[in-house]
């Protein structure tokens, strides 16, 4: 089976957060699974470099005012890539693969994004100028990937022709919808329909989730909780009501992580003073509490438990009610290291707290992949305080590194970790802390539970012995996709 991933993002080549982890270690999986996937990616300035045999495949004389190349190429991480070099509109500085210098959104966006689009629907339907016979490739399915794949779904619709192949929408978050004045509708070279309330008309605008949502073949999302939250008014964020008109072609599939770049026994941000550990060979995990403690200035103890927090740092992720409780928490004697960058707001509001404790609460504003392992491997547990969350990863990584999570009980959180109730204590089954709703008093009471249990050396260290035991790698979330793959074939042909 052949299966085009159509996406703006893949780590390690370009990532501003989850949806690349997922597109990056997705495909290998599924190889061993007897599924070819490729990856179709904008090359982005950088991107390149980093691609090892790159050979020339198609071209396009003119997608949205200018030429493009297709490369295919593979990635260090053995992922198959399709790269779409287009200088007009992807070979640009900036801040990352949407916004410009400024740190605003580039104003073409929908061109750009809708050319990856457009590519992608070419592509599907053996419409590409191959430039060798050997380099002709068809998908059975076209796997996109949120709103900067979505419009794919709508070349497809508005261009029906036999043999095109089945398609599937992954939403890794519906807070990002692709929305764009109606005006652009016809420069993206849609037919006058796509401005209908049938079409892509969502609230006066025009969206390019919505072509996904409407006409792909099936729809699902990183989780089943979030799955079962966005069909409701509260989560749907406008699109609710469509998402229930698809309740019979709406999965959640959770997130797997990839076990080779996130392994404590082998994970090369791991270097001196700091030591890989594993399940059975613990010590180096207070070795590496150490390091981390001192690297970031914190003072260097084990009594005191470690708290740190990996993430974007905007509202949906619930920093600023972390802003308010860390203070309390810092008094109690809890440590907190925050990475992560986002809103200025709350990038002040977490550094102001981090002044005023010295020694006790450390913030470092940036993206730092390396120093993300070293918090994981180095803290006693990650904190996860975010009002929604499709699926989330770094609970997920916390939990391969014995670094308890603290959560919210939403979308992903509550399907990825077992609260340490006394039932699941008794029955050895849990393997975090989950507090509902967000706010100050929730957040705080569920970290005073973990400071509890930290007191408690043999309980906290049953649950990091369980946390780490669980199944977060990919293999079951890549046959559940492989199924998912085959069962829309089948609806498909029948
Ligand atoms: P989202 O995709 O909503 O940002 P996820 O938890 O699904 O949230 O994925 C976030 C990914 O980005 C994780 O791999 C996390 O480790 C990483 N990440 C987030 N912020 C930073 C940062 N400042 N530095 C390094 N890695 C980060």
């Amino acid at each position: 089976m052949k299966v085009l991933f159509v996406s703006s993002e893949c780590y390690p080549l370009v990532k501003t957060g989850g949806l690349a982890d997922v597109v990056g270690a997705l495909p290998p999986a599924l190889r061993g699974l007897g599924v070819e996937a490729h990856v179709l990616l904008p090359a982005y300035p950088g991107v390149l470099e980093q691609v090892e045999a790159q050979l020339a495949v198609a071209r396009w004389h003119d997608l949205f005012g200018g030429s493009a190349t297709l490369l295919t190429g593979v990635a260090t991480t053995g992922a198959r890539l399709f790269l779409l070099v287009a200088p007009h509109l992807f070979e640009r500085a900036g801040g990352g693969p949407y916004i410009g210098p400024d740190g605003h959104d580039w104003p073409d966006n929908h061109l750009r994004f809708g050319a990856l689009s457009r590519a992608a629907a070419d592509i599907a339907l053996g419409r590409v100028h191959w430039l060798y016979p050997d380099a002709v490739w068809r998908p059975d399915v076209v796997h996109l990937h949120d709103w900067q794949a979505a419009l794919t779904a709508a070349y497809l619709h508005y261009d029906p022709r036999p043999g095109a192949p089945t398609s599937l929408l992954t939403i890794h978050n519906l807070a990002f919808q692709g929305q764009f004045p109606m005006s652009t509708a016809r420069e993206l070279g849609l037919p006058w329909e796509a401005e209908r309330l049938d079409g892509l008309e969502f609230y006066g605008n025009l969206s390019f989730l919505k072509a996904g949502v409407s006409w792909c073949d099936h729809v699902s999302t990183v989780s089943p909780t979030y799955a079962a939250e966005i069909v409701t008014p509260e989560h749907g964020m406008g699109f609710d009501g469509l998402l229930r008109s698809r309740a019979n072609s709406l999965t959640g599939i959770v997130n797997g992580i990839d076990d080779d770049l996130w392994n404590p026994g082998t994970d090369a941000a791991l270097v001196p003073p700091y030591v890989h550990y594993s399940i059975r060979n613990f010590d180096g995990k207070a070795v590496n509490k150490r390091a981390l403690q001192a690297e970031l200035g914190l003072e260097q103890r084990d009594d005191v438990p470690l708290f740190c927090v990996v993430s974007r740092l905007t509202h949906q992720k619930g920093i600023d009610v972390l802003a308010q409780v860390m203070p309390m928490m810092a008094g109690r004697g809890a440590q907190f290291a925050v990475l992560g960058a986002g809103d200025r707001e709350l990038e002040d509001g977490v550094r102001r707290v981090a002044e005023n404790h010295p020694g006790r609460v450390s913030v470092t504003i940036g993206y730092d992949e390396t120093l993300s392992h070293r918090m994981q491997a180095g803290s006693d547990a990650i904190v996860v305080p975010s009002r929604f969350e499709p699926c989330g990863l770094t609970q997920l990584y916390g939990l391969r590194y014995g670094t308890l999570p603290v959560v919210a009980r939403v979308g992903g959180l509550a399907d990825t970790v077992i609260d340490a109730n006394p039932a699941a204590m008794a029955s050895r089954a849990a393997t975090g802390f989950l507090f509902h709703p967000v706010d100050a008093d929730n957040l705080s009471h569920a970290l005073h539970r973990a400071c509890d249990l930290f007191a408690d050396r043999d309980a906290w260290r049953s649950v990091q012995h369980c946390a780490m035991a669980s199944d977060v790698g990919w293999s079951t979330a890549a046959a559940q996709y492989r199924d998912l793959y085959e069962r829309i074939i089948r609806v498909r042909t029948h």
